[in-house]
């Protein structure tokens, strides 16, 4: 019997559907043109782009005009910070962004700091992982010239109070970027409703393939190239481009936006069904993140007593694929940024465990989990000094 593979990783990548795969496969094989050249294999090539630059648009209700497409989201957050930041160095040097944000906007500010003589101010999150919306209005200064808040966190889930950030910067004239990795094709964005200059998006978070993604600039937008050589993008971002990816890309966000209603309920429905029956069935155990403003896919569990390493390597063990964010893995003792930043104490930190699900976690998937994980807790924490002295004391 083949052994039983659970997927609660999509946080992390999720696999390309199959109508993306469909839709891609043509682009590698008989239409393999350039869309930069003049003959008709070049046009196929560019009539492909157009077309997923117009799926994306629609995703986010924005202009194709405003899309560019990039290898990723690393690439638009890091085009993004350093693009803002060299073209507007004579109006000031300070930027505004958070303590729980991807390493691609954090190693990219801390770039800019070490390098080019930024300041960056790093805002605090509550113990839901919010920023203070005060906070953010008293860090601005005369120099300030980005706030980069994202979107929704990979880690814990939180969503951002968006629209009130976007309406802060544009009172104070400053641009605003999001990180919307997580959120773009996993919750309704419309673009027109925020005030949001720049905002990064990538396609494997969304059944697309890994290595393209896409950067939202705001019409009239100020920002250096980032990716320097050929005209492609409109002249802003060279190299030719990735056209079964970006087909791929187009198809993932049409089909996120056709089904964007049934994925969130449905997705809503399975996380909570997976997060009451943790919290019925495992005692000492908290929900990292907020409840009520969280992607529809996160669960992030704090099990007292324990490390998130040894969840990991048991739940493999069964066939569930998961993550943590205390990751010992990366060579750190320390927890995540993201969860220290929440003011976890270490302990509580430690013991992380990040189960995302998507389009293709069934219930059956989640009763399983239900079913083993108080097994897998109970085991480790039986080898815990502390656990046993408490469990003692009744
Ligand atoms: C995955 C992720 C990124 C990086 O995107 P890639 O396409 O993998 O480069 C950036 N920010 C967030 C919030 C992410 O989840």
């Amino acid at each position: 019997m083949e052994k039983r593979r659970i997927y609660m990783d999509y946080s992390a990548t999720t696999p390309v559907k199959k109508e993306v795969l469909d839709a891609m496969m043509p682009y590698l094989t008989d239409y393999f043109g350039n869309a930069s050249s003049f003959h008709s294999f070049g046009r196929e090539a560019k009539n492909a782009l157009d077309k997923a630059r117009e799926q994306v648009a629609n995703l986010i209700n924005a202009k194709p005009s405003e899309i560019y497409f990039t290898a990723g989201g690393s690439e638009s957050d890091n085009w993004s910070l350093e693009g803002v930041a060299y073209s507007h160095k004579e109006k000031g040097n300070h930027i505004i962004t958070s303590k729980i944000e991807h390493h691609a906007i954090l190693h990219t500010c801390e770039y800019l700091e070490k390098h080019h003589g930024f300041e960056v101010t790093y805002l605090d999150v509550d113990s839901e992982g919010k920023i203070s919306l005060e906070q953010l209005e008293n860090a601005i200064k005369d120099s300030t010239i980005l706030i980069s808040i994202m979107f929704a966190n990979n880690e814990i889930g939180t969503i951002q109070p968006i629209k009130e950030i976007g309406e802060i910067a544009k009172k104070h004239n400053i641009l605003f970027h999001t990180d919307a990795v997580q959120a773009a094709g996993n919750i309704p964005i419309d673009i027109k409703e925020l005030n949001i200059d720049l905002m990064s998006m990538s396609s494997h978070k969304i059944y697309g393939a890994k290595g393209v993604g896409a950067l939202y600039i705001k019409t009239g937008t100020k920002l250096h190239n980032f990716v320097h050589g050929g005209a492609q993008e409109k002249r802003r971002r060279a190299g030719t481009e990735n056209i079964p990816a970006i087909v791929g890309y187009g198809k993932a966000a049409e089909i996120a936006k056709d089904n964007m209603e049934n994925h969130v309920t449905t997705l809503t429905r399975l996380r909570n069904k997976l997060i009451k029956g943790i919290l019925d069935n495992i005692p000492y155990t908290t929900v990292n993140g907020s409840l009520e403003d969280r992607l529809p896919g996160n669960a992030n569990f704090g099990f007292e007593f324990i490390e998130g390493e040894g969840i990991l390597l048991m739940l493999d063990m069964l066939g569930i694929a998961a993550s943590s964010g205390s990751a010992c893995t990366s060579g750190s003792l320390d927890p995540s940024h993201v969860l220290m930043a929440l003011g976890l104490p270490h302990e509580k930190a430690h013991g992380s465990l990040r189960l995302t699900v998507g389009d293709f976690t069934t219930e059956e998937d989640i009763d399983y989990i239900i079913e083993n994980l108080p097994g897998v807790i109970e085991r480790l924490r039986s080898m815990s000094p502390l656990y046993d002295k408490i469990k003692n004391q009744g």
